[in-house]
């Protein structure tokens, strides 16, 4: 490598780290600078994973091979696990595994390496499912064919119990009735259940929407436990507070999500429970010039009121500034501040329906078939989804695209 080559980096190939990378491509060529910044991205694996897909019963099509996008641009991949980052040094060292990936050095470090689900005391990691990556989604799938395949023979295995009535949680449980009647139409009844430590499901939604999630719940037969503080879980049973024991060979586990431990390698200020690394106006960190953070492992402001919340409505735009403001730290030019006044959720609620919000209260803006296409049309199919052609995804690098 040349020596005047400036060294970008980007940690993390989710949809923070994927649109730092394509808007630091976009960026280096608008200002000619291309043949003399070398952008590297690690991850894990080969893809970008669509997180939010990964409640379907599909899962085909849920994550993207990012060489489809890097060759064409020109950015290395390398795949490994980063097993730390010493700032002092900007040195990014990897995990041994088989395989071997030498260490790398940095001049502009983009940190997008997300966030994980987080399991509760009560739960022994290996009996419990999740959807939080591809590979977890996977196991969940494997294990719901072959309780169909075995014809739900005990009221343990035709008994599925999601714990966490947020917004995780109501997907994965108002998607399994009918998932699971695709998968063995004529088999006996399944009874779903949803446990919720607060006194209401839903917690961060305003009432309105409440209702209509609770409605909606009704209609599709889950059993709502709510004030499940102090779950218990022996060997195929769940103990709930009141010590009613429900025989369960199925129990998905979706309380939370906490920031990627690397954020650890960097003093500075975190939030409270999620970990995440408090940024300044331009997603730089506090004390290191040389390091941004996008996505859900930053806790970045979105306007005067509001911080944003692990969403990819959040991690990508995070990601399209953290990548325009990487090359111009790199070549000496003024970054640009984040922001992002505008907040809605869209919330699946199994077939036919959804529940669409807007504004910070979470009010219901839309309901029913009409916010069920923007979820799946708008949302899922397009919006978290990279275009194909690669003029159509520079042209979305931008920072001025919209979410
Ligand atoms: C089931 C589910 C449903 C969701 N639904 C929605 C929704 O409807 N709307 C919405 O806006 N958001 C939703 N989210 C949240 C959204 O997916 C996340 O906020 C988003 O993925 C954050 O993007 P990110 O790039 O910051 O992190 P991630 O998507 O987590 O990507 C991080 C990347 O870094 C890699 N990585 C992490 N650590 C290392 C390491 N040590 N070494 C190498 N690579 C590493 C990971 O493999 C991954 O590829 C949902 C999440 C889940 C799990």
């Amino acid at each position: 490598m040349e020596k005047s080559m400036k060294r970008l980096v980007i940690a993390g190939g989710g949809f923070a780290g994927f649109w730092s990378a394509m808007s630091a491509a976009r960026h280096a060529m608008a200002l000619g600078v291309r043949d003399r910044l070398k952008i590297t991205l690690i991850n894990r694996d080969e893809y970008l994973g669509l997180r939010p897909r990964f409640y379907e019963a599909c899962l085909a099509g849920t994550r993207v091979p990012l060489r489809h996008w890097l060759v064409p641009l020109g950015i290395d991949l390398v795949m490994g696990e980063i097993a730390s980052i010493t700032p002092a040094s900007r040195r990014i060292q990897f995990a041994n595994g088989s395989n071997v990936v030498p260490d790398i050095i940095y001049d502009q470090l983009i940190l997008a390496t997300g966030s994980r689900q987080t399991y509760p005391d009560f739960v022994e990691r290996d009996r419990v499912f999740s959807v939080d990556t591809f590979a977890e989604a996977t196991t969940l799938d494997q294990h719901l064919r072959a309780l169909a395949a075995r014809g739900f023979p005990t009221p343990a295995s035709r008994t599925f119990v999601v714990v966490g009535g947020s917004f995780t949680g109501l997907e994965i449980v108002t998607a399994l009735p009918s998932r699971l009647e695709h998968l063995a139409p004529s088999a006996p009844r399944c009874t779903f259940h949803l446990m919720e430590r607060a006194a209401e499901i839903g917690p961060g939604y305003a009432p309105d929407a409440r209702q209509y999630i609770t409605r909606r719940l009704q209609h599709l037969g889950i059993t709502v436990h709510t004030g499940q503080g102090g779950l218990r879980h022996e060997k195929d049973q769940l103990i709930l507070a009141d010590h009613q024991r429900l025989p369960t060979e199925t129990v998905i586990i979706a309380t939370g999500f906490a920031a990627s431990p690397l954020a650890a390698a960097f003093g500075g200020p975190r939030d409270r429970g999620l970990g995440r690394l408090a940024v300044d106006a331009f997603l730089r960190l506090p004390g290191h010039p040389e390091v941004l953070a996008a996505g859900d492992i930053s806790l970045a402001i979105t306007d005067p009121d509001h911080h944003a919340v692990m969403s990819c409505q959040h991690a990508m735009p995070q990601g399209r500034t953290a990548g325009y403001n990487a090359v111009n730290l790199l070549f000496n030019k003024d970054p640009l501040p984040y922001a992002q006044p505008r907040y809605r959720t869209c919330l699946d609620l199994g077939p036919g329906d959804a529940l669409v919000t807007a504004g910070w209260e979470r009010h219901i803006m839309t309901t029913g078939p009409e916010a069920k296409a923007i979820k799946t049309e708008e949302i899922l199919n397009q919006t978290i989804s990279p275009p194909t052609d690669i003029a159509g995804t520079l042209a979305m690098a931008s920072p001025a695209a919209t979410s």
